[in-house]
């Protein structure tokens, strides 16, 4: 059986860590650090992430705040609410709920969002300087992954990295952060022909898509490092991820569950990259 990379277990230690950096932050400043979360309308799908997200928040020691653009705002109308974030002293984070409503373009917050409050990784600048290899907020799922690999100690670099999912939000830029950690990076997506002939090959399997059961057991290399970042919920209200568990875990020398893997440790990454900001930018 694979050793369980328990996301649970790791996100206590991280939420100590961030808790620290939450306090320092109000030592320095008098106040605690500030995240705005944006939505477009109320009952949008990313509602229960929110709620999730105010918790750990909470737990932690941040002040975040919901902030409820009309349904139908247009570009320029979130445009302008995001510059209000921007000048806003109190606000050191802003993270924009997605997906947007099919009026919205996502250049809109890739422009919009100042870099320096960036703190999901969703800004021209931020992908910029991932792809360039300079220090940078990331979105918080990708740091989230290799958060968890790094608190088991196992190494990137040189190691045939293969991830499932292609996405601006998961997929791509958790291949450029593998890669600037020396590892070898493949990128599968809808259209690549074969996909057991890829994800055979990989030391570290990561897969992002959103289809339940798309990795069986042989497509994981015996003693692969398995993760799994889908999230499906199924009719009967349980949650799976994209990866046949319970075959899998035969396999792979260690696995993520789903629930219980990299989803406890996100929201405590964007946390933590809401803490660090300034200090991330200032080694750039
Ligand atoms: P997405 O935007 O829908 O992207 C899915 C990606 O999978 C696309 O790149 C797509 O390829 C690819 N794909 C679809 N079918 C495929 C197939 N049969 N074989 C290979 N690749 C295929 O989804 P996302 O936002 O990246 O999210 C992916 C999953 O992660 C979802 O289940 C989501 O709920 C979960 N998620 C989890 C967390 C977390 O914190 N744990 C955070 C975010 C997302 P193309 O690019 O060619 O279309």
């Amino acid at each position: 059986m694979a050793l369980i990379l328990d996301g649970r277990k790791v996100a206590r230690a991280v939420r100590d860590d961030v808790r620290a950096l939450a306090q320092a932050y109000k030592d320095r400043k008098g106040r605690p650090a500030g995240l705005a979360i944006a939505q477009v309308g109320e009952a949008v799908a990313s509602d229960v992430y929110t709620r999730a997200l105010l918790r750990a928040a909470e737990s932690v020691g941040v002040r975040a705040s919901v902030v409820t653009l009309p349904e139908d705002i247009d570009d320029e109308g979130l445009r302008a609410a995001i510059e209000t974030l921007n000048a806003d002293d109190e606000t050191q984070g802003i993270l924009m709920q997605l997906p947007l409503p099919p009026q919205l373009s996502p250049r809109t917050v890739a422009e919009a969002i100042d870099p320096h409050k960036d703190v999901d990784g969703a800004s021209l600048r931020s992908a910029g300087n991932l792809f360039l290899r300079f220090p940078s907020f990331v979105p918080s799922t990708c740091a989230a992954v290799v958060e968890l690999l790094d608190r088991y100690d196992i190494p990137l670099a040189g190691k045939r990295v293969v991830i499932v999912g292609a996405s601006n939000v998961v997929g791509k830029p958790l291949a450029f952060l593998t890669l600037s950690r020396d590892a070898t990076v493949t990128i599968c997506h809808v259209y690549t022909r074969d996909l057991a002939a890829w994800t055979r090959q990989a030391d570290i399997l990561i897969v992002a898509v959103g289809k339940p059961g798309l990795i069986a057991a042989e497509m994981a290399c015996p003693g692969a490092v398995v993760v799994d970042v889908g999230i499906n919920v199924q009719a009967d209200g349980n949650i799976v991820g994209d990866v046949d568990y319970p075959a899998v875990a035969q396999v792979a020398g260690a696995i993520t569950p789903v629930p219980g893997g990299v989803g406890p440790l996100t929201n405590l990454m964007l946390l933590k990259q809401t803490l660090l900001g300034r200090q991330l930018w200032s080694t750039e």
